[in-house]
């Protein structure tokens, strides 16, 4: 980059955004920080802005450091054209709206919020290409993708791996009576507990061939999910004329995100060693159990049907997960409540934010209720 790179992320207390400042830290002179905007951990958001000593800081809750100017919402950073990039790292819906501001200020989008292309896939992607923004994805999938295409339209298939989470190869009765702790002990990606949850259920596999449908433009036929446990191989794609290309690399979430944020170029990053076939001893590759883990098939479904199917689906799941890490009920219920409320969501075709909005409201009231029935 031949000037710095002004950036600004959302969510930088999260398991993404501090990662994303341990790469503009190593990555040195090439960023200026515009904004840092956390959720409730101020104690760290203060510590970060001491350290990076951004121009602006946001917080769920009011805080103040010396000499940094607080903003009142996350608009006020989206709206900031100072920003040549802004990392979207929140988990949930609260990134969904700054991002269409950004978007309308033409600034760049460096995504790891899974949520804003859920719930409105259609309207942001059509959004970006009006602007003539990048989105460039963060999660490691979509990322590995985005490395590997050179010419979309000669592209047929999409291969998304997925590790099989801490349940693999459990049983049934075993994912069944799976407990918090158990299933937040993700074999190879250290996240979020929401996302850790997902990953599970492998509804984080789900939610990712939406993702991939709205990013790359791809039909849900066209999309494949392969489990690869060892996480070396992060995804491919299949072109017209046989030929495979996939993106390998130690797992590790420092590359997507250092990728995201300076592409198109490329620098030394933050790596223990460097990749060697040798010492990796295999590589294995099986066909998901759609029987122990029918969230995919769940998540396949909404994604065809579009409109409000997926804001339903992510909705209803993210309550039920929430339900599940509160003890109030078993992870195998997760899917069983997603589908029941998914089962009788009455879906609306080409929705406005505000339909969204209005039905992601709605669907998390209705999946409480029906939790606390099942009480
Ligand atoms: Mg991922």
């Amino acid at each position: 980059m031949d000037k710095k790179r002004k950036i600004s992320i959302i969510g930088s207390t999260g398991s993404i955004g501090t990662q994303a400042l341990e790469v503009i830290e190593k990555l040195g002179d090439k960023f200026e920080i515009i904004a840092l905007a956390g959720g409730n951990n101020t104690e760290l958001l203060k510590q970060q802005a001491e350290k990076f000593k951004p121009k602006y800081i946001y917080a769920a809750k009011p805080i103040a450091v010396d000499g940094i100017s607080t903003l009142t919402n996350l608009d006020e950073i989206a709206e900031n054209k100072d920003n040549d990039i802004i990392l979207v790292a929140c988990s949930g819906k609260i990134g969904l709206k700054p991002t269409l501001k950004a978007i309308e200020n033409g600034i760049d989008i460096a995504l790891a919020n899974k949520e804003t292309l859920v719930m409105a896939g259609d309207i942001v992607m059509k959004k970006a290409k009006d602007y003539g923004v990048n989105i460039i994805p963060v999660d490691s999938e979509h990322c590995a993708i985005h490395q590997c295409i050179k010419n979309i339209s000669q592209v047929s298939k999409l291969i998304i791996t997925a590790s099989g989470g801490p349940f693999l190869h459990k049983t049934i009765d075993d994912i069944k009576n799976a407990t918090v702790e158990q299933t937040l002990k993700h074999p190879r990606w250290n996240m979020g507990r929401k996302i850790t949850v997902d990953s599970a259920t492998l509804m984080n596999k789900g939610l990712e061939i939406i993702e991939a449908h709205h990013l790359f433009g791809f039909d849900y036929d066209d999309i494949e999910v392969v489990v690869h446990p060892q996480s070396i191989v992060h995804s491919a794609i299949e072109y017209i004329d046989g030929s495979v290309i996939a993106q390998i690399g130690l797992p590790s979430m420092h590359i997507p995100i250092q990728y995201a944020i300076t592409y198109p170029e490329r620098y030394e990053g933050i790596k223990s060693k460097s990749f060697s076939f040798s010492e990796i001893a295999r590589l294995d590759f099986e066909k998901p159990d759609f029987e122990k883990f029918p969230t995919v098939k769940l998540a396949y479904k909404a994604g065809k049907t579009g409109g409000t199917a997926t804001v339903c689906l992510n909705a209803a799941n993210e309550e039920a997960v929430f339900a599940f890490l509160a003890g109030k009920i078993k992870l195998y219920r997760i899917y069983e409540i997603t589908k029941a409320i998914y089962d009788n969501h009455k879906v609306i075709n080409n929705p406005t934010i505000d339909e969204i909005f209005e039905v992601d409201e709605n669907i998390r009231q209705l999946t409480k209720e029906y939790i606390d029935r099942l009480a």
